[in-house]
């Protein structure tokens, strides 16, 4: 990709993606309708992983700024509730091209931010598009049920109106994807948005702001889509206490998660969880071994290894153990780590120094536990880049009963399990307490069909010879078990943003009641 090239040199890429996105050198995090001045804040300064170099700040929101702009986002809410659907759609439409207009410098500023290859930077912004073009024919098709009543003259339907306000908290690793996903579905349904983003990421999220509500304005409506930078917990913490926030989506790790759930528990609010995965891929003996070669390379390593949907664990049948493993380690000799600006690079840098810490406590760990440093291992210093967070990618040999085979560690670490009939492939499969994503590689019908079935994966998203990441808008995207139980995106995800409403017309002249009651008055 020539603009890869072209952009290699961080000070230049953000350089270019500064002027083209205004951004500042201080920029304001809060938007309750106007950007709110700088002056006098705490200021969040924001690092590339790249190689650790400054590249702006972003000033932070105070709980007087959560009630102003819970405020203002209700207000506008008011007002947006009576546009009709197919005309918020259009509206989303919009939003997509100025979207695709943007694409190359917000994707861009996707990879500075955190440390994202090329093409994921920009492919994160194409899935933001994608999603605006989704929910455009979504909003003609926000349908209800017509049910047939029991009763003589009587008419059953279900109808959904817009909840409200929707606030929306995300993860570091998708900065930009996450929040469309919720943003601009919620929108079509007739929701306003409150976005709480990762404090790794805050210029993604004032970039994104800006952009999507210069539509509203062209339109003469009020902005629709709000936003409050933090340093990581305050905000979102009210968020989760605060009854004015109609839903909350969460996306995040399971112990920030679990927190969120108690505070939104505690005031019987509605909630969308996103959780951490620990995903795993099955290879068998039948498998097409190019194609397992290349999806199980793509589900470790992608985002070095800080996807929800990363491979975190390849459980190889025994006849193909050796050979898949040694091709395997080949492939992760020859994957470029690097300057994730570069062309050719496929592994970046983790996000944070405590991120590089976490992975070289687990490696140590997971050694005390029994398991085979098969490759890898190492932190690395890259030549000009000593200031950035990489690791070597690697993979160990574990065993079913090591503890931490049971956790998510946000790194390219790949442990190998071996099994020797498909029963016992899925139970070790299914025996982590997270359920996000899973696959299986074989070209063998039964083998494909057993591990979709209800005896097989026990998982949100379920993959036949594709990689556990890389999913398309279209499905529904979610987790079972530690992963939380929410949907969004695609399919009929929709319905987790608005209000289900069981109407029953009385058209006759009698008040015939349900299971045959009797109440005779008079
Ligand atoms: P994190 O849990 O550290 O932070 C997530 C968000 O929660 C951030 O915006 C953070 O500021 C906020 N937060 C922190 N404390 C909070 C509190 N007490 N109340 C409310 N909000 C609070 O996660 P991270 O390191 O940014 O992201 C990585 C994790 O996210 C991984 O576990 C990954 O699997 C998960 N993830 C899940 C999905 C999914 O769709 N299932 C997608 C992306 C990431």
């Amino acid at each position: 990709m020539a603009s890869a090239v072209a952009t290699a040199d961080v000070a230049q890429a953000w350089a270019r993606v500064k002027g083209a996105l205004g951004l500042e050198e201080v920029n304001a995090g809060v938007f309750d309708g106007t950007w709110a001045s700088i002056s006098g804040r705490e200021i969040l300064p924001v690092h590339t992983p790249i190689d650790g170099s400054h590249l702006a700040s972003v000033a932070l929101a105070t709980q007087d700024d959560f009630e102003r702009t819970v405020r203002a986002a209700r207000n506008a809410f008011a007002r947006w509730q009576d546009v009709p659907a197919p005309v918020r759609g259009e509206i989303v439409r919009e939003i997509g091209e100025l979207l695709r207009e943007h694409k190359e410098t917000l994707g861009l500023l996707v990879s500075l931010e955190v440390g994202k290859i090329v093409t994921e930077g920009q492919g994160e912004i194409q899935e933001m598009i994608d999603i605006a073009n989704f929910a455009v024919g979504l909003s003609r098709q926000l349908y209800g049920l017509t049910i047939a009543s029991e009763r003589p003259h009587h008419r059953l339907a279900e109808q959904w109106h817009p909840l409200g306000l929707v606030g929306v908290i995300t993860a570091f690793n998708f900065p930009a994807a996450v929040w469309s996903w919720n943003a601009l579905i919620a929108a079509v349904v007739g929701d306003v948005v409150l976005w709480k983003p990762s404090p790794r990421a805050p210029l993604t999220a004032v970039a994104i702001t800006r952009i999507v509500n210069r539509v509203l304005e062209r339109h003469g409506l009020p902005p629709i889509f709000y936003l409050l930078v933090d340093e990581g917990r305050s905000i979102g913490e009210r968020m989760s206490k605060d009854r004015q926030i109609d839903l909350l989506s969460f996306t995040g790790s399971i112990p920030t998660g679990r927190k969120v759930a108690e505070n939104v528990g505690r005031r019987l609010g509605k909630m969308l969880l996103e959780l951490g995965g620990n995903n795993a891929a099955i290879v068998t003996d039948k498998a097409d071994m190019e194609v397992a070669l290349k999806g199980v390379a793509f589900g470790a390593l992608a985002t070095a290894g800080q996807r929800c949907t990363t491979t975190r664990r390849l459980i190889l049948h025994e006849a193909i153990y050796d050979r898949f493993l040694e091709r395997l380690t080949t492939a992760y000799r020859s994957v470029k780590i690097g300057n994730p600006l570069e062309e050719g690079v496929l592994v970046g840098p983790l996000i944070s120094a405590q991120a590089v810490e976490n992975y070289r406590a687990a490696v140590e760990r997971a050694q005390r536990e029994g398991g085979q440093l098969l490759y890898g291992g190492q932190v690395l210093a890259l030549p000009g880049l000593e200031n950035g967070h990489y690791v070597q990618p690697t993979l160990i040999e574990g065993a079913p009963e090591m503890s931490i085979l049971c956790e998510e560690t946000f790194a390219p670490i790949l442990y190998v399990l071996k099994f020797r009939t498909l029963e016992e492939a899925i139970a070790i499969h299914n025996s982590v307490p997270q359920g996000l994503s899973s696959a299986i590689f074989t070209a063998d019908l039964r083998e494909a069909e057993t591990f979709l079935s209800h005896r097989g994966s026990d998982c949100g998203l379920a993959n036949v010879n594709t990689s556990t990441a890389g999913a398309e808008i279209g499905g529904a995207f979610g987790g079972e078990k530690d992963t939380g139980g929410g949907r969004e995106s695609g399919s009929d995800a929709w319905k987790a943003y608005a209000r289900r409403q069981t109407v029953t017309v009385n058209y006759g002249p009698d008040l015939p009641l349900a299971q045959g009651v009797r109440f005779d008055i008079g």
